[in-house]
């Protein structure tokens, strides 16, 4: 990528705004459950502070539509990054408005100050809010976009702010996370190690039929997963009982088989229950032979296993969505050994690479967050990519 990083420029005694995603799970008590998003941003934090420089974070959490919604502060956000980075992170309550540009004003060399929600103000979403942009805009003299979770979106504080700051002169650059982001999965679509093997899992095939369309181009062989397999199975003829299928897709699905031939791999088998809990009476039965009154709920053991072969002789492997209802055990084996496999693959040399969000989530509930190449940070925005799309506000930045 040709893209200005963050190190290519010198912060000495500027003030930087970065566009990082802290968007992070919290329970209902507001602790954060999962703090991967905020430790991945703190190298391009660290990389404008340790040089002098001043750094001014904004993002957005959840979505408080264009309203103060005290539960989605990024108060506890702030100070988990404090405590990451070993020193006091100052909050401002407003977003550009007068607390956030007296606070930056009197902001010293190292010292990092954090915008509260973007998206308790209107404008953020608008993305042409002439007010809002340039009360962010002018808070400081360069832009980083470290934000990869929400690159596949043109919120304002992603596009119209560094937009801005360039008319003005100044530099809009990316970060670290971002570019590693976009290395990892762009080489990966781009020159992969072959075989390629792309697991999708997950509730629809209506969520991820681009990436199918595209994969199927590039892929040696894409193993399907979770729910959307029971659209693929209804397309064939099979029977699925009571599980999940998008009937207005059939047709799709049939022409998605037609295109994928053998490259398009089907679960064998099935693991499915009389009810969706833990407790239900289950059976394992052949894909396409759930009962009336089953659902199915995750991959069958066969399909675990021939799953797992495929991958561990893989190149590269990119896994997007999980393959049964893994937050319910047992029904969370077959993604247990899918990812096992993954790891195994990671080990004989593979690149692999996990989508954000669930397959996210079950890694690392699973252990196996170390034991692959890359787990990114963004599960839309990385599930984009891997459609062939690419960023609008990615491309709008600095070229080097
Ligand atoms: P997605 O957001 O599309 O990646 O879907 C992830 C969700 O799909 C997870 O919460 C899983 O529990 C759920 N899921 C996976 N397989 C099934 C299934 N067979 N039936 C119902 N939900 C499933």
């Amino acid at each position: 990528m040709a893209k200005k990083s963050i190190a290519d420029l010198n912060p000495d005694g500027k003030t930087v705004l970065v566009r990082v995603d802290f968007n992070v799970p919290q329970d209902k008590d507001g602790v954060i459950t999962d703090d991967r998003r905020i430790r991945m941003a703190v190298p391009t934090i660290r990389s404008i502070i340790d040089r002098g420089g001043k750094a001014i974070l904004m993002s957005h959490l959840g979505r408080p539509k264009g309203q103060v919604s005290p539960a989605l502060s990024l108060a506890p956000a702030a100070q988990r990054l404090g405590e990451l980075l070993e020193q006091p992170v100052v909050l401002a309550n407003d977003t550009g408005g007068q607390d956030s540009t007296a606070k930056a004003k009197v902001l010293s060399a190292g010292e990092v100050l954090v915008l509260e929600n973007v998206r308790f103000n209107p404008g953020e979403k608008k993305g042409d809010d002439a007010d809002y942009v340039a009360g962010l805009a002018n808070l400081a003299d360069i832009y980083v976009n470290d934000a990869f979770g929400t690159c596949h979106r043109t919120e304002a504080s992603m596009y119209a702010v560094p937009k801005k700051m360039k008319e003005r002169g100044k530099s809009a650059v990316v970060g670290f996370l971002v570019e590693k982001e976009i290395q990892y999965l762009s080489d990966a679509v781009g020159q992969p190690k072959r075989p390629f093997v792309a697991i999708l899992g997950g509730k629809k095939v209506s969520d991820k039929i681009a990436v199918i369309t595209n994969l199927l181009r590039i892929c040696d062989h894409i193993l399907i997963g979770g729910a959307m397999a029971y659209t693929f199975s209804l397309a064939q003829g099979g029977s699925t009982g009571d599980s999940l299928v998008e009937q207005d897709k059939l047709e799709l699905a049939k022409q998605l088989l037609q295109d994928g031939g053998d490259k398009l791999v089907l679960p064998v088998d099935t693991h499915c229950a009389d009810d969706f809990s833990s407790d239900a009476n289950k059976e394992v039965v052949k894909a396409g032979e759930i009962r009336d009154g089953f659902e199915g709920l995750d991959i069958g053991p066969d399909t675990a296993q021939r799953y797992a072969e495929i991958i561990r002789g893989a190149g590269t492997v990119i896994w997007n969505g999980p393959m049964g209802v893994f937050e319910m055990p047992p029904f969370d084996a077959g993604t247990k050994t899918v990812a096992g496999a993954v790891a195994a693959a990671t080990e004989n040399g593979a690149i692999t690479i996990i989508g954000g969000g669930d397959s996210a989530a079950a890694i690392d509930q699973l252990g196996y967050a170390d034991k692959v190449s890359h787990v990114s940070t963004g599960g839309g925005a990385s599930l984009e990519m891997l459609e062939g799309k690419a960023f609008e506000t990615v491309n709008m930045l600095d070229e080097k």
